[in-house]
């Protein structure tokens, strides 16, 4: 089998990737708070990870791969959502968890095998709180729980951060409550009028790290192959998350592999909610189709930066229509062959190099269109549908993507016979026809488009 390597943020560098189960391959990524509109920035890691997904699909087959994401649905920014709308704090967080699932549809990520919600998990999270305290990793104090840092020799290790660091950078809270200025909050205590679950320490709530340890711990087990999320995870959360964990289980390591997403920018910021810079999926989910965001959000590689602008939108849909164009061509020639092209995949199995996948999938899909005979083209045609399959990209009707899906049959007739024209009038360099053509497509509400493997034709926007 081909292997697959990966980026491990902890060792920094690349590994080759073994699973510790090839019938059971674990990965977990963090997923959102639900208290508002995701923005596009937010949906990078889902797609980067469902690409991963998919490739691990492919390699162990897609029964063996567990994915759980987790859904945040008890926080603070949850709670002061609920006060401003008036809707309660439940009401809010399912909205927004509903809103995230049909934008990640909408963008071709498929939902993840597990989907655990942190409130359905109050019971593990006291459970490991309990075994830390047991272990002297954590301590109770004024109704919070708080994980002891000193406790725990490595932590430090994915971040690269030393303890004085940390408190020279400042990027610690004082607390009375707090030993030590680096201990962090695994439960807090909530008020009577906040939402809160009993516990051996009193009313209150988990903290947000301890409950992607309790939730990958009942899903997944003590050590899992791959965790994921935005680099911004790295620390604190993932630092902390791996503290909790390992102490929790006798040292033993929590994930074998660490996977972290680069930044989505505006201009030279990253897009975030508290900068305001945000482009949110529903709002741009209603011009564009979603395979164009999930398309622009694969065309660097996973970990590089990637600026977002209207620009990369309009070149993406060009791209995706050059393969929707070769495929109407080939029309509905039944595909031969479900091999994915060895060039395309290797690029995938070298850290998931998407950009460099997608230059294979243009060559494809150029290889595709040169083709003759009818089995060339359905071969080139099963090639170029297996490659976009790994990706999510070049599935759908072809029809459907240009917008004729409805159109009625005899004014596709006439349309297909004006593009003929023109085509061979630019052959025969005749550019007067060509343009008199061009004009009478627009007025028929047909824009053209000229690209290297021929024209392609869509029905504009009404
Ligand atoms: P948040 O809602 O900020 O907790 O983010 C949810 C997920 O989206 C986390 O995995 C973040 O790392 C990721 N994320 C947030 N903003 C960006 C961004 N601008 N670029 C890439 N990933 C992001
Ligand atoms: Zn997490």
């Amino acid at each position: 089998m081909k292997s697959l390597t990966l980026y491990d943020t902890m060792a920094r560098r690349k590994r080759a990737f073994e699973p510790i189960d090839p019938g059971r391959v674990t990965l977990y990524v963090c997923g959102p708070t639900v208290y508002s509109y995701a923005h596009i920035g937010n949906a990078r890691p889902p797609v980067v990870f469902d690409v991963l997904r998919r490739v691990l699909s492919h390699l162990y087959g897609a029964d063996s791969v567990v994915l759980a994401a987790n859904i945040t649905d008890i926080d603070d920014k949850i709670m002061a959502a609920a006060r401003e709308s008036g809707e309660g704090i439940e009401a809010v967080a399912t909205k927004f968890a509903k809103i995230y699932r049909e934008d990640l549809t909408a963008l071709g990520v498929a939902p993840p095998s597990i989907e655990p919600k942190a409130t359905d998990h109050i019971e593990p999270m006291i459970a490991m709180m309990q075994r830390l305290i047991d272990d002297g990793h954590a301590y109770a104090a004024e109704g919070h729980v708080l994980f002891s840092v000193k406790s725990y020799e490595a932590y430090g290790a994915l971040s690269k951060r030393s303890l004085d660091d940390m408190i020279a950078g400042a990027r610690v809270e004082v607390a009375p409550y707090k030993k030590d200025p680096c201990d962090f909050v695994l439960w807090k205590p909530s008020s009577d009028e906040e939402p809160g679950w009993d516990s051996p320490w009193g009313r209150g709530r988990p903290g947000w790290h301890l409950e992607c340890s309790a939730m990958c711990e009942t899903h997944l087990g003590e050590t899992i192959d791959i965790h994921g999320g935005g680099i911004d995870l790295v620390f604190p959360h993932h630092e902390n998350e791996i503290a909790q964990s390992t102490c929790a289980h006798g040292g033993k390591t929590m994930a074998n592999y660490w996977l972290h997403n680069g930044f989505l920018n505006m201009g030279s910021d990253k897009m975030s909610k508290s900068l305001g810079n945000v482009a949110l999926i529903h709002d741009l989910l209603k011009d564009w189709p979603g395979e164009v965001l999930r398309c622009a959000l694969l065309t660097a590689h996973y970990r590089a930066p990637l600026t977002w602008n209207a620009d990369l939108l309009t070149k993406t849909r060009r791209s995706l229509d050059r393969i929707y164009g070769v495929l109407r061509r080939l029309g509905h020639l039944e595909p031969v062959g479900t091999d994915v092209p060895e060039a395309f995949l290797d690029a995938l199995l070298d850290d998931l190099n998407t950009p460099k996948a997608m230059s294979e999938l243009f060559q494809l899909a150029g290889e595709a269109n040169k083709a003759e005979t009818p089995q060339e083209k359905a071969e080139a045609k099963g090639r170029l549908l297996a490659a976009g399959a790994l990706m999510g990209l070049g599935q759908d009707d072809p029809d459907a993507w240009f917008g004729l899906a409805g159109m009625n049959p005899d004014e596709r007739m006439e349309i297909d016979a004006l593009i003929e024209r023109r085509q061979a009038a630019r052959e025969a360099k005749d550019w007067a026809v060509a343009d008199e053509v061009r004009d009478e497509l627009n007025a028929r509400k047909i824009q053209v488009d000229d690209g290297p493997e021929g024209s392609t034709w869509r029905k504009m926007a009404e």
